[in-house]
């Protein structure tokens, strides 16, 4: 059976669906693997890497023929035209909203995956896109923020005088907003951080960031069972900005990562706030895709708001891409490893399997995902 890499086509993705490594286990699981010539090329992965992996070079054509089809971005509706009606799609798929592209992949015939919707217990950690992307974007946020800031982030003491340690909020102690803080540590800077879920208390605290968050009763209730954050009423919200405003001012760099699943990003820092920072100071919002968590933050660009330095970059792990890709690779490959029938070596695609159940958008010519089943007209 063969599995397909393309080239990604989304403009500006340089994340590729393979690495060596991931290639070196599909064939050895028993795949034939074929890579469209250049697709690693902008996560410095050339050609001959794969080839002597064991994969062959190809083109766009080959797609037609793949079983699996391996793809960072979900397929554009040309693209998934040309594949095999059967074949197994994995992707981030980006689902909500986006009817039509679900139709398409419905109307080719394929069974396609939103990587993305992998639940997160504890068996599919390996296969955790969103983690593993999110890690990455929380680390490059800190890099973006010392690269905009016009200020040293340790504190250096030289002959010639010393210069402060920067500090750095990060709001939102996620995957990202972790990573982030353990990246300012790394770099010197004095971070404190906040979340409204209250288990995150004590994973900034055992990073060595301070937490400042307002502790009442809806603090402590406010996690569901999956572990995401709840929408916060008003006023708790009131409350926390308030905390917060006081605490911003303050800083010389904040990381915004703040998400509530299903709903757009939370407003955690206004006009206001900014203008009340130092000249000079920066913030990096990386929930700008969602719609922000700064007031101003313009997608994909960085902007000047009141005297502070808005970073607002989409695909922030596109911009790791090289350390992305490879991240990426092992996730897709874990779980189509899920898919492959142990005795035969076979494709054999278990759709009562809860990851399959979970992820699985596209099925049979229909859309089989209980969230995107079309309503009956
Ligand atoms: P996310 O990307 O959905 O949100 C980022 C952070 O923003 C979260 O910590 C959230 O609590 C926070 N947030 C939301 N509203 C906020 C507000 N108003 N103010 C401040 N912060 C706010 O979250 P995530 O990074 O995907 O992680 C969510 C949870 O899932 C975490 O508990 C994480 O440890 C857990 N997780 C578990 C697994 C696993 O078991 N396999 C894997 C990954 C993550």
């Amino acid at each position: 059976e063969i599995v397909f890499i393309p080239l990604e086509s989304f403009s500006g993705e340089g994340r590729v669906a393979a690495s060596p490594e991931s290639v070196r286990k599909l064939t050895s699981l028993g795949f034939d693997v074929v890579v469209e010539a250049g697709a690693g090329l902008l996560s410095r992965i050339p050609d001959g890497e794969f080839e002597k992996a064991g994969a062959r070079i190809g083109s766009a054509a080959d797609a037609a023929s793949a079983d699996v089809v391996l793809k960072v971005r979900r397929p554009s509706s040309s693209e998934v035209a040309s594949y095999k009606s059967g074949a197994i799609v994995l992707a981030i798929m980006d689902p909500y909203g986006s009817e039509q592209a679900l139709a398409d992949m419905a109307s080719a015939g394929v069974s396609a995956f939103a990587m993305e919707l992998m639940p997160r217990i504890t068996r599919a950690q390996s296969m955790d896109v969103l983690s593993s992307q999110a890690n990455l974007a929380g680390y490059q946020a800190v890099i973006d923020a010392a690269y905009e800031f016009d200020r040293a982030m340790p504190m250096m003491m030289t002959a010639a005088g010393t210069v402060p340690a920067a500090k750095v909020f990060v709001m939102g102690a996620g995957v990202a907003g972790l990573q982030a803080i353990a990246t300012a540590r790394r770099l010197g800077a004095v971070v404190s951080a906040t979340d409204v879920r209250p288990a995150s208390k004590e994973q900034v605290a055992s990073l060595g960031a301070k937490f400042i968050a307002v502790e009442d009763e809806e603090f402590k209730a406010a996690e569901t069972a999956g572990g995401y954050a709840k929408e916060m009423s008003a006023e708790y919200k009131a409350k926390q900005a308030a905390l917060t405003a006081e605490h911003l001012a303050k800083q010389d760099i904040v990381i915004t990562t703040a998400l509530v699943p299903g709903r757009p990003a939370p407003r955690l820092i206004t006009r206001e706030m900014l203008k009340a920072m130092k000249p000079g100071s920066v913030a990096v919002d990386l929930a700008v895709e969602r719609g922000g968590n700064v007031e101003g933050a313009v997608a994909d660009q960085v902007v000047e708001v009141e005297g502070v330095k808005v970073v607002g970059y989409l695909n922030v792990p596109g911009r790791i891409a090289a350390s992305a890709s490879s991240l990426y690779a092992k996730n897709l490959v874990t779980f189509l490893e899920t898919m492959v029938s142990k005795e035969t070596k076979a494709l054999a695609l278990n759709v009562e399997d809860e990851l399959v159940k979970a992820t699985m958008l596209t099925h049979g010519g229909a859309i089989v995902h209980p969230n995107f089943v079309p309503a009956p007209a």
